[in-house]
């Protein structure tokens, strides 16, 4: 390549600047310098070089020999020799370019450490080693905003290099350095913002995670090692009644009184899959809860999930209480049933006519019980189950109540008196005839069951403005102030009651309940224990 005009090299030089500029990658813009090197100046080989200042290390970041382009990690970073031994140093420290065409004196002076390398990569250390195969080198300072950030030495066998190309060459470094830069700003902006969308996927996932975690029906807290709640979502609000910002920071025995007792039933798990829940009872506020609690172990802490099964917990109860009342409801008047016919079919002994009569009637009565039992147990599951069908005809609200009467008239004890007080004057009502029937059945039976010394027993029905209202007044015992709503409740019997009374499921007064509220009506009662009760219920007007 020949010498070229000022206006040739001014043209080169702007092709070059475009060239460069093309690529945002710095590899690219390496090997792009490298093409225009080729064109402009001479020369057997081209090793570009960083300097960092902070470390004083001078690193290869392209070399290029004899045709081959080599791995710049080949070359051992060299720290920087301040003494201005070495040509790279002298022009780091210096920030002059330098040209030299006697190479091989002056890698012999002492100070600096050279290395040859050939176009296989081998690397050897000069002057240990013999001489270089190169006679010409140029070492140019690449510079940003007045400091060298590295060096970029070009280097011929045979030809020497003059001033001329020398300041070609600086030019063109001087355009590698800003496209090399540029590239590698494009590049650090890139890969902020590539971390930076990475951080808000990450930020948006904790979000979301949160978000569920608050949603999430399970009540969910962390405790840190410190044993003191972290996070609190809104379900372990609504669970325990206690407020996030109530509870966070505080030790979780504050939270659940019994924690300490509790605490050590609960396995904490290294993984949420092999978590396995414990339902305990634990005290909040006074109250008692049952909750099913699984523990993980988390960096810092550890996060237990707990869910409220207190509900499911005291229908479990009612429901083996309800099992083990009806086993022996129905095996009471078996029993009697049993006894009563193995009685009558023994042939050894001889039984009086009324005997035999006495015996037939309890077989009868008992026989009687246990439908009545086996009845109750299915009407309540049919109306839990909401499949019990109410006509809705118009009643004549007396005429029921003369036949309810008149049924339990014929199983009276001794010493009760069952009466009607004043006609209801064909008071009509709507609802189900039958069903209103089993409702005064039922409130008549109780009247007589629970007044076991005898008494009076009055039903009545009178009008209201809005309803028709039916009265059924004993003399019993009466049912204290605190349970006259509880006895309503499916299997609740007061407990001062089985010792005089026996026999009974807790399902009567529920029955009642539900059918009277099925025909839109209502119920209730008015006692005082020892003087007796009056239980009503009012249905709708025709
Ligand atoms: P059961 O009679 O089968 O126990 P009920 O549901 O009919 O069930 O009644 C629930 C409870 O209400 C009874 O166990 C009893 O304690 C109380 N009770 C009902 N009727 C009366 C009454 N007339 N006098 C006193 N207590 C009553």
């Amino acid at each position: 390549m020949g010498r070229q005009s000022e206006a040739e090299k001014a043209g080169l030089l702007l092709a070059a600047a475009r060239y460069l500029n093309e690529t945002l990658e710095p590899g690219r813009v390496y090997d792009r310098f490298h093409e225009l090197l080729t064109d402009a100046v001479p020369h057997a080989g081209v090793v570009v070089s960083s300097f960092d200042a902070e470390t004083g290390l001078i690193s290869c970041e392209y070399a290029w020999v004899d045709g081959e382009k080599l791995d710049p990690a080949i070359l051992p970073p060299l720290p920087l020799n301040r003494e201005g031994g070495g040509m790279q140093s002298r022009v780091i420290v210096g920030g002059e370019p330098l040209l030299v065409n006697d190479v091989p004196e002056q890698v012999k002076q002492p100070g600096g450490v050279y290395y040859d390398v050939d176009r296989e990569g081998k690397l050897r250390k000069v002057p240990e080693e013999g001489a270089p195969g190169v006679r010409a080198a140029m070492m140019l300072p690449v510079k940003l905003e007045g400091e060298v950030v590295g060096v970029v030495q070009l280097h011929n066998a045979d030809t020497e290099y003059d001033e001329e190309q020398l300041e070609l060459a600086e030019g063109l470094v001087g355009l590698m350095a800003a496209a090399a830069r540029n590239a590698r700003l494009h590049q650090t902006a890139q890969a902020e913002a590539a971390a930076r969308a990475r951080a808000e996927t990450v930020a948006a996932a904790r979000e979301h995670a949160a978000r569920v975690l608050e949603a999430v029906g399970d009540g969910v807290f962390l405790l840190d090692d410190g044993g003191r709640v972290g996070f609190w979502n809104r379900a372990a609000e609504l669970v325990t009644g206690r407020f996030g910002e109530d509870v966070r920071g505080r030790p979780v025995s504050e939270v659940f009184e019994s924690w300490d007792r509790i605490a050590d039933e609960i396995p904490v798990s290294e993984s949420s899959t092999a978590a396995r829940p414990v339902t305990l009872p634990i005290d909040v506020e006074g109250r008692e809860l049952w909750l099913s609690f699984v523990a993980v172990h988390m960096p810092g802490g550890v996060v237990y999930a707990f869910r409220d099964l207190t509900v499911e917990r005291g229908l479990e109860q009612a429901k083996s209480e309800f099992i083990a009342t009806i086993s022996h409801e129905l095996r009471t008047p078996m029993t009697a049933v049993l006894g009563a016919a193995k009685t009558l079919l023994r042939t050894d002994i001889q039984l009086s006519p009324e005997r035999r009569r006495e015996l037939l009637e309890m077989i009868g009565a008992q026989g009687t019980r246990l439908t009545q039992i086996t009845e109750e147990v299915l009407i309540a599951s049919r109306l839990d189950r909401g499949d019990l069908r109410l006509d809705r005809e118009r009643v004549v609200v007396g005429d029921i109540v003369r036949a309810a009467v008149d049924t339990m008239r014929e199983h009276l004890p001794q010493s009760i008196s069952l009466r009607v007080k004043g006609e209801s004057n064909g008071a009509t009502a709507i609802g189900d005839r039958n069903r209103i029937e089993q409702v005064l059945v039922n409130l008549i039976d109780n009247a007589v069951k629970y007044s076991p010394r005898g008494g009076q027993v009055i039903v009545s029905a009178e009008e209201t403005p809005a309803a028709v209202r039916v009265e059924v007044r004993d003399e019993g015992l009466g049912i204290p102030l605190a349970e006259q709503d509880a006895i309503f409740e499916k299997f609740y019997r007061h407990d001062a009651h089985q010792t005089h009374v026996t026999g009974g499921t807790g399902l009567g007064l529920y029955i009642c309940r539900e059918l009277v509220r099925r025909m839109d009506g209502k119920i209730g009662v008015h006692s005082q224990p020892g003087v007796g009760s009056t239980f009503f219920f009012e249905l709708p007007r025709a």
